[in-house]
């Protein structure tokens, strides 16, 4: 017998919406969370941006997890009255030269399924944001954004309903094969050592992923995970209200572009950059002498904007498997039997679009504890 039939180490949004998933179907699933609360670290420092799915290698999981999760979450938030707001999103070129690249996001999007991008002309761009510059641009009318406290607030009372534990304030200091199940080491709300069985266990420990994996001697280098930060500026009131609308520049080879995000509170941001920490420590400070760098990469379509009109805002970190300058990567999403360690989940790389993914997510990790794979 064990303590617990299914262990999600994490609370932030993917293993909520495991939890959330798997608890229709599994008594006794239990969420250990190092923080006194839920979406305490990277789930609660990101963009909020519902993604369309436009960007990802064809066939990555991030590309099929993504358009799969987008369709979810719209569903999703329309059954829960949830707070989003489907504003759509413009992926702008500035020069004439800029245009062949937004051919080819047009054919990637198509490559992913991702069918409702148009066309627009200066002319109808500035119809409907007349603020904005760009020589031509694509609209994607599926993205959007999301209040996402209130989605991960919905996902903790669902699975709350189902009957999942949540183990706040709980450190996973160590994890034991046996052989049957796993045995789990924590150190509990009051800082004492505490010992419990599993049968499945699922890693979901977004920034410490790979540590969790580790533990049990999945150490494998391309699964180290390195912190990428990125830093948000916002634009300050009145011209906030000078935009509607996502608004992002064509993409680099290695990123998305600092591009401009909409919250549910009507703010408006500029971010996220990209800053890979040589350390992987939780630096969430802010560089205010990064304006200049926000300004210039993005007032060539944003002509109104003046560098003092940005202040800085947040900072997240993405748990990133790609390197400083190698490839793109894929989310690792696998079951370890084929490592010998039946029942054990790992994911590995959450980066974005992991918030837009996540139903996605708890979905596919489903089928893989039922023993299928879809790929
Ligand atoms: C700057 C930025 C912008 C982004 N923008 C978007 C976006 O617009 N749209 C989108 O779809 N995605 C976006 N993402 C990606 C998205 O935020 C992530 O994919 C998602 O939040 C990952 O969720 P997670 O649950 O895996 O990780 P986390 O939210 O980090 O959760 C992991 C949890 O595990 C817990 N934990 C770790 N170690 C232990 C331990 N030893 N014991 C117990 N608990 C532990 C942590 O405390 C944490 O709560 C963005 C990410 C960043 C950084």
């Amino acid at each position: 017998m064990f303590d617990a039939e299914i262990t999600i180490i994490g609370a932030g949004v993917v293993g909520l919406a495991i939890a959330e998933k798997i608890s229709q179907h599994n008594p006794q699933v239990f969420v250990v969370e190092k923080h006194s609360t839920f979406g305490q670290e990277t789930s609660s420092r990101n963009s909020e941006v519902i993604h369309a799915g436009i960007y990802y290698v064809k066939n990555s999981l991030k590309a099929k997890l993504c358009v799969e999760g987008k369709n979810l979450l719209y569903h999703f938030c329309d059954r829960y009255e949830l707070p989003y707001h489907r504003c759509g999103k413009l992926i702008v070129a500035t020069t004439e030269e800029e245009i062949t690249a937004l051919e080819q996001v047009e054919q990637k999007a198509l490559s992913n399924g991702v069918a409702d991008l148009y066309w627009m002309t200066q002319e109808e761009v500035k119809a409907m944001e007349p603020n904005l510059f760009a020589v031509k641009a694509l609209f994607s009318p599926s993205t959007g954004v999301i209040d996402s406290y209130w989605y991960l607030k919905r996902l903790e009372t669902n699975s709350i309903n189902n009957g999942v534990q949540f183990a706040y304030s709980s450190v996973v200091t160590g994890i034991e094969k046996l052989t049957e199940g796993y045995q789990i080491d924590l150190n509990d709300a009051d800082g004492q050592p505490f010992s419990f069985t599993s049968k499945k266990v699922i890693n979901a420990a977004g920034l410490e992923s790979f540590n969790i994996a580790s533990m049990v001697g999945v150490n494998d280098e391309d699964l180290t995970i390195h912190f990428c930060k990125g830093e948000y500026f916002r634009i300050q009131p009145p011209k906030h209200k000078l935009l509607n609308r996502l608004v992002y520049p064509v993409p680099s080879k290695d990123a998305l572009g600092i591009h401009v995000t909409i919250d549910m509170g009507g703010g408006v941001k500029l971010g996220p950059d990209v800053q890979y920490l040589d350390t992987n420590e939780y630096d969430y400070t802010l560089t205010p002498s990064r304006r200049k760098v926000f300004f210039e990469s993005t007032h060539r379509f944003l002509p109104f904007l003046e560098e003092e009109d940005l202040i800085p805002e947040m900072a997240g970190i993405r748990p990133k498997t790609q390197t400083k300058d190698g490839p793109p990567r894929d989310f690792y999403i696998r079951e370890e039997s084929m490592r010998g360690l039946p029942g054990f989940v790992n994911l590995i790389g959450m980066e974005s679009p992991g918030l837009t993914a996540s139903l996605a997510i708890g979905n596919y990790v489903e089928r893989l504890l039922n023993g299928q794979n879809d790929r």
